[in-house]
């Protein structure tokens, strides 16, 4: 007999090879019509699998949240199924779960699919899902599978039996006439997929990636568990878009991309200014704590290779030798991926005692690291940027202490900017390691237990969780998600413990008892990228900046041009303040200047005509509001040093007044 322990913690004994189907159906006829799926010690398993050994078993239900991937890979599936009932000749290739739904690869002849194809599609997957053909599976030969494909003129198939390494089942999935080559699992049969799903766009991709190879159509399709779930997810799209930052950087002017920098920013003055005010922001909240430093942009080679780089992270970095032919020098350097060893360097300069430790290294330090030309996009992924970067060289006793003390940073920031859930995981170490494994046992105790105290600390605000196995190979390390105003979910911050850099480079200060010891190098960035920091914040905002943060705060203009002097000079006025003013006397039509303004995303726009002019006032509009109000220009500009202030500013002068008060 094997015992299977149930969610609730009875174990039962049952013969081996019980199915989950059979396990359900004797704990009620009810469960056994909703189950779709079963998790065995919490991975997931096709129903109809026999249990063969003492297990902890999980009916999963269509409801389940883990269904979600059953049912977009089962839809990968019918899509296909749906393709070669409507095309027939069409190849099949591979067609994966990815991030909200799936796709399937096709090879077909006759050249690829278009958008127009895709409402057929759909129509005929709602078709096969209305059959119900039940999922089954078969483990076939090498040479079954090979011979079916065959006579089926798949040849990529045949490819990817070939692939699949010796000694390993090769496991066929039938649905009805049709069937795939495929690791599963999948749920009992395709009716569990509902309707809840949509095809949405196609693209081209070339077989394996490789452009020597078959050019492929991929059709992407999302599924969801319910309609509301799937409209909900829609309508968010369509909020994106409306969103985009490429969209929305053009409209206000903030920066471009052209053909000779792929992947490089072009800032423009307004982009630029929201930039600066974002690092500046940044240089406040680090004072006092922090060192800022700036290390060199081109390093030889061979400190790339001391710090392990030019053996393992080559093909991402950027290498730079004098250009002339008759150059003596001809020492091959690479641009700086990573600041990492550069703040080595400057923590091995000098011999370092105890005392100043835990040291802080911080640098807004510009890196180059190669993607391919198809992985950009926009400020979200470039080859260029600029890294909110700090190193933390500590005892292992500070180790606690200082990963407290970048969380406590990096939650404040987010908080500053309007994100207010987070969540962070805690990445443990990877198959692929170096350090002895007492060095992670006991650094991953310490972050451990850290993880559980920000979640306490934060009373259910931060939500927590594991990543197992996905450290990095020098140590374990938290990733801070961050959720944004439409609920899409952004990786920004990381703080990662480092046991191996440090000891390659041989750095090293002085203890308490005069031995040599090596420092923990603790890693940490807060927005990470601030190219792609402000993608982020320009969505989120849907251009709306915060005023602080808005590269043009106020407009002044004018409805008449006997109002110009008086508009000048509340210009100027506010230049003096410190606000970033800008005047607009065009002889235009006010509602056609507001207007253009407001397209910009300009936040405040100050109007001007003869009666604002005698009374010394100006007439407000903001952004988004319908109601312009009339403000005599002294109560203006003490509205605007209130809101332009920074929020961490405003923090620190409400906390100084509270101190001065007690
Ligand atoms: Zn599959
Ligand atoms: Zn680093």
């Amino acid at each position: 007999m094997i015992h299977v322990t149930f969610p609730d913690g009875s174990v039962r004994p049952f013969e081996p090879g019980t199915t989950g189907q059979a396990i359900a159906e004797g704990i009620s006829k009810s469960l056994a019509k909703k189950a779709v799926a079963m998790a065995l010690d919490g991975v997931l398993a096709d129903l109809s699998d026999p249990i063969t050994a003492d297990a902890r078993l999980e009916i999963v239900t269509r409801d389940d949240p883990r269904a979600l991937e059953l049912i977009r890979h089962d839809a990968a599936h019918v899509m296909a199924e749906a393709v070669q009932e409507l095309f027939p000749g069409t190849q099949v290739t591979i067609g994966p779960v990815i991030e909200n739904g799936f796709y399937y690869d096709f090879y077909r002849p006759e050249g690829p699919f278009t958008p127009e194809d895709l409402p057929k599609i759909e129509a005929k997957m709602r078709e096969i899902i209305a059959r119900d053909a039940r999922f089954t599976k078969e483990v076939w030969t090498r040479d079954q599978a090979k011979d079916w494909f065959a006579t089926k003129g798949e040849a990529f198939k045949i490819e990817l039996v070939d692939a699949i390494p010796a000694g390993q089942d090769l496991k066929i999935y039938r649905q009805g006439q049709w069937l795939d080559l495929c690791r599963g699992p999948h749920m009992t049969s395709v009716g569990k997929i509902g309707n809840a799903f949509k095809l949405m766009k196609v693209a081209g991709a070339y077989w394996r990636g490789d452009s020597d190879r078959e050019m492929l159509t991929r059709i992407y399709g999302t599924a969801w568990h319910t309609q509301e779930d799937l409209d909900a997810y829609l309508k968010m799209l369509e909020e994106a878009e409306k969103r985009d930052h490429r969209r929305l950087g053009r409209e206000m002017d903030l920066f471009h991309f052209q053909e000779e920098g792929p992947g490089v920013v072009f800032w423009h003055g307004k982009g630029w200014t929201i930039f600066q005010e974002l690092v500046a922001y940044m240089r406040r909240r680090l004072r006092g704590d922090y060192q800022e430093v700036n290390a060199p942009q081109v390093l030889d080679k061979s400190l790339w290779e001391t710090s392990g780089h030019w053996g393992w992270y080559r093909e991402n970095m950027f290498g730079v030798q004098s250009a002339g032919d008759e150059a003596e020098d001809k020492r091959l350097f690479a641009l700086k991926p990573m600041n990492c060893p550069g703040h080595l360097q400057i923590f091995k300069h000098g011999l370092r005692s105890y005392r100043e430790l835990p040291l802080r290294l911080a640098e807004f330090g510009v890196v180059h690291r190669y993607e391919a030309s198809g992985a950009m996009h926009g400020l979200m992924r470039v080859r260029g940027f600029t890294q909110d970067d700090a190193h933390i060289f500590c005892t292992e006793e500070q180790m606690a202490a200082e990963c407290h003390k970048i969380n406590d940073l990096i939650l404040s920031v987010y908080r500053d900017f309007g994100f207010d859930e987070v969540t962070v995981k805690l990445s443990t170490r990877p198959e692929k390691r170096v350090g002895s494994d007492a060095l992670w046992d006991h650094a991953e105790e310490v972050m451990t237990k850290v993880l559980e105290e920000i979640a306490a600390n934060s009373g259910g605000r931060i939500k927590t969780g594991i990543n197992p196995g996905e450290g990095a190979f020098y140590g374990p390390k938290f990733e801070y998600t961050l959720r944004d105003a439409i609920g899409r979910e952004w990786q920004c911050g990381t703080t990662q413990v480092d046991f191996n850099l440090p000891e390659r480079f041989g750095a090293f200060y002085v203890d308490k008892d005069g031995e040599k010891k090596t420092p923990v190098m603790i890693h940490r960035a807060i927005c990470g990228s601030m190219e792609r920091f402000l993608g982020i914040l320009i969505e989120n905002y849907a251009g709306h900046f915060p005023l602080w943060l808005s590269p043009v705060q106020v407009v002044v203009t004018t409805i008449t041009s006997e109002a110009d002097d008086y508009a000048f000079k509340v210009y100027e006025t506010l230049r003096k303040a410190g606000i970033r003013a800008e005047v607009d006397l065009r002889n235009e039509k006010i509602n056609y200047k507001v207007r253009e303004h407001s397209h910009a995303k300009v936040p405040l726009i100050f109007v001007c005509g003869k009666r604002e002019a005698e009374e010394n006032a100006v007439n407000v509009r903001r952004l988004g509001s319908q109601h312009p109000q009339a403000t005599s220009l002294a109560d203006a500009l003490a509205m605007l040093a209130a809101e332009t202030t920074p929020p961490d500013v405003a923090r620190a002068r409400a906390e100084a007044a509270a101190e001065a008060a007690e």
